[in-house]
């Protein structure tokens, strides 16, 4: 393809990505595929000969586009978003274009110092201490490996970085039993070990009990194990349950243990003052993140993480072979030593865009009005005989199941629940998903798609009702 063709074709590209995003509502939200369908459509060898763009595009749209799940679908309530918008867009595009990687301050440093600004803006948009430095990571999962590692290396005075970990002391992580299993991932990836995982009971609201938290510690000590490092949640993937991180924040202080704060999907609302009674307590914090690609308009991959000791971070994770050193020394950041792997993606750059286009205010409206959708739906099954809530809308998260009077079996209701929600993905007009609680099956209502209006909300609540009525 030469440049001629790839301006042809970029620019009608162009106009089928704005048409998918008028019309993306036209499509089933979850893809409608079975196992193996696409797959099987695909041919078993590569092409020996060029052929032509057309046709590659033509077998995109016929074989691809089915089997995608239409995130960026106003009427996509499941998970946790992986929202995107126009100006996000446009600056991966440009990203892409550049092709630009981003290891070290000199190979662009363009990219190096946009960073350190944008997510200096960042750290202020969301009330973070100044004391805090930011950079970004693919996913919250690699950060909180990050943040697990440094802990480790700073406790053994990064030694275990150079013996391994075979002399090293027993330790012991705690985190609750709502907690994201990428931290279970991560104390198994740096060989802690997940038999050293405690995970601490919640209380009726699905956060940490603080009183447990101190037990567990204490009991390690007692046994000749020390504990590194805690990790709180704010906004917890069952039910965006917020852990109560100033208590939990005075205990590793006591104890002098590493606090790590996972806000992977609630950080975001951390850019509207009243929502920062979730971040009292931030202070203590060693580490933080959230995803800008969950909630902030910026498309996957973009993972902030911030970062009280920057020394302890890059004495972790440096390391310096003759072919990548350059002349600037300690004048810039080489974020490449930021954390694990090496190349980095221009990503900055279409969080800069989005920061620029909303400004703080547009942001925080839309995330506003994704707060008044959540009450608006939680009042909806509040009023409801038929449907109950299952635990406290602290956000834009609504865990709700059907259950009408007459039945109180709960294997029966776990039951008919999974099979409403199976019934309500096969229409494409909405998707949700589930997780459980307290043993109940549960309905995850999650509003938060960049343009989520009241009609879609409204149009999911009548179609769930209209469901049951089937089922
Ligand atoms: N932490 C929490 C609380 C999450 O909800 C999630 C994902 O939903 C993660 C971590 C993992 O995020 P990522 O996909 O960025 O690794």
């Amino acid at each position: 393809m030469d440049i001629k063709e790839f301006r042809k074709e970029a620019h009608s590209l162009v106009d089928w990505m704005a048409d998918y995003l008028e019309n993306v509502e036209k499509y089933p939200v979850k893809s409608q595929v079975k196992p193996g369908e696409i797959l099987n459509s695909l041919p078993d060898s590569p092409p020996d000969y060029p052929e032509p763009f057309d046709k590659i595009f033509s077998d995109f749209e016929k074989t691809i586009m089915p089997g995608i799940t239409h995130w960026q679908s106003p009427s996509f309530f499941a998970y946790f978003p992986a929202n995107s918008s126009p100006p996000s867009l446009l600056g991966e595009m440009l990203t892409s274009t550049l092709g630009a990687q981003c290891m070290s301050w000199q190979t662009s440093p363009a990219a190096a110092e946009l960073e350190e600004r944008v997510m200096g803006w960042l750290r202020d948009m969301i009330g973070l201490p100044k004391e805090y430095t930011g950079v970004i990571q693919d996913t919250a999962s690699i950060a909180t490996l990050c943040s697990i590692l440094t802990a480790r290396e700073k406790i053994t005075d990064y030694n275990i970085n150079k013996t391994g970990l075979f002399k090293a002391n027993k330790f012991a992580v705690y985190c609750s039993a709502e907690t994201h299993s990428s931290i279970e991932k991560a104390v198994r990836i740096t060989g802690l070990g997940s038999d050293n995982l405690r995970k601490i009971s919640v209380d009726e609201n699905y956060a940490m009990i603080s009183d447990q938290l101190e037990k567990a510690i204490e009991d390690d000590i007692k046994n000749s194990i020390t504990p590194l490092c805690v990790i709180a949640t704010m906004g917890t993937t069952g039910s965006t349950a917020i852990d109560p991180l100033e208590k939990i924040g005075r205990i590793c202080k006591n104890h002098k243990i590493w606090l790590h704060v996972d806000a992977a999907f609630a950080g975001s609302a951390l850019v509207l003052p009243e929502m920062r009674w979730m971040s009292k307590g931030i202070e203590y914090a060693d580490t933080f993140v959230f995803n800008p690609h969950k909630w902030l308009f910026t498309n996957f991959d973009c993972s902030a993480y911030f970062v009280k000791d920057e020394q302890a971070l890059v004495r972790t994770f440096e390391i310096l072979p003759e072919y990548l050193k350059t002349k600037e020394g300690d004048r810039v950041k080489n974020y490449r030593d930021w954390g694990i792997q090496l190349g980095r993606r221009f990503r900055v750059l279409k969080l800069w865009f989005v920061i620029r286009t909303y400004g703080v205010n547009g942001i925080r409206e839309k995330i506003r009005k994704h707060l008044e959708l959540g009450i608006w739906f939680k009042d909806c099954i509040e009023k409801s005989d038929s449907f109950e809530l299952l635990a406290p809308v602290s956000l834009n998260v609504v865990c709700f199941r059907y259950h009408p009077p007459s039945i109180n079996d709960e294997t029966e209701l776990n039951k008919i629940n999974e099979r409403l929600m199976d019934s309500i993905n096969s229409t494409g007009n909405i998707y949700l998903t589930h997780t459980t609680l307290n043993g109940k099956f549960t309905l995850r209502m999650v509003i938060g798609q960049t343009f989520v209006d009241n009609h879609h909300v409204e149009n999911a609540w009548q179609l769930i009702q209209d469901i049951v009525l089937l089922i």
